[in-house]
């Protein structure tokens, strides 16, 4: 890898690394050997980061790589990179960009043209996620929930017909609430799970449904404690409307263009086999769409 200053017109490429998010032994070798030979290391916080490097022997330069300073001081990892050098970036803790700093230096690298490489290893809601025995086929991840209630309540309001896994972070002080208004909105009975501490000597992972979760995290504080993910099944759809084939809603769609609801459901009934009172129950859900 090139030395800064160096006259080379081949540019540096950005490495995106990632760290451990709480046991040390996750560092990769691939990670030790980039952040040991690139030029320059772009930090969150330098200081949290001088003593991840330095455990692991480490010299490479760092520099502030910070949502406050990241917009303005991208051109400055942007000129070392044009002039050939390699810069890693890091953040705290587990993936860079990932609810952390790195989204617009990433841009800006990106559209000057120069390579951007991965370098993969822990993060929070993929640990989680892959322990959590919930469906992992699909899933959405929604970062922090906003610190105020109406603001959370909103949020979730959005994401409550959402089928798919969903992953939420949550800061230790907030998680109770959060669970909580999780409760309310998605109803008592939605598994879910409480990821804590991933890692770390007291890692928990604990899966209930959510009026059994929030109650088990109401009673014991030290589960009000550390760092927390939370995982919420995705919505399933209501039976009636599950036991209904495509072929028969279309039937059903195509009457119900025709004629009141009522001889629709009965005329479906008569054309499929589908008990009626089933189908009166499908087009009046549509009814209300
Ligand atoms: N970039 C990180 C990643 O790849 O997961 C996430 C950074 S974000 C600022 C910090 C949040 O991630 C924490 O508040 C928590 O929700 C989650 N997190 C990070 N480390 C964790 C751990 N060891 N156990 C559980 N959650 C963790």
């Amino acid at each position: 890898m090139t030395a800064s200053g160096a006259s080379n017109s081949t540019p540096g490429t950005l490495y995106v690394v990632a760290t451990p998010i709480g046991n040390l032994d996750d560092m990769s070798a691939r990670a030790l050997k980039v952040l040991g030979e690139v030029a320059l290391i772009a930090a969150e916080d330098t200081r949290h980061s001088i003593r991840l490097l330095q455990h692991f022997g480490i010299g490479t330069p760092l520099a502030a790589c910070h949502e406050h300073n990241e917009r303005d001081e991208g051109g400055r990892f942007l000129t070392r990179l044009l002039a050939g050098d390699d810069v890693a970036l890091i953040s705290d803790a587990g993936t860079p960009l990932i609810s952390d700093p790195g989204y617009h230096l990433v841009r800006q690298v990106r559209a000057a043209g120069i390579a951007v490489v991965p370098v993969p290893g822990p993060c929070a809601l993929i640990a989680a996620l892959s322990a959590a025995g919930l469906p992992s086929d699909r899933f959405i991840f929604e970062g922090f929930l906003p610190a105020k209630a109406v603001g959370r309540r909103a949020r979730l309001e959005q994401v409550r017909e959402e089928p798919r896994t969903l992953i939420f972070y949550e800061a230790p002080h907030r998680i109770l609430e959060c669970l909580q208004d999780m409760e309310a909105v998605f109803g008592g009975e939605r598994p879910a799970l409480l990821a804590r501490e991933l890692t770390k000597t007291f890692e928990t992972l604990k899966g209930l449904p959510l009026s059994e979760l929030r109650a088990f995290v109401e009673n014991d504080s030290n589960q009000q404690r550390g760092e927390c993910v939370v995982l919420v099944s995705g919505w399933v759809a209501p039976e009636a409307e599950d036991a209904v084939s495509a072929e028969v809603t279309r039937i059903l769609d195509l009457l119900l263009a025709e004629m009141p609801l009522k001889r629709a459901a009965a005329l479906a009934a008569e054309i499929t086999g589908v008990r009626k009172n089933l189908l009166y129950q499908v087009a009046l859900e549509k009814q209300k769409i």
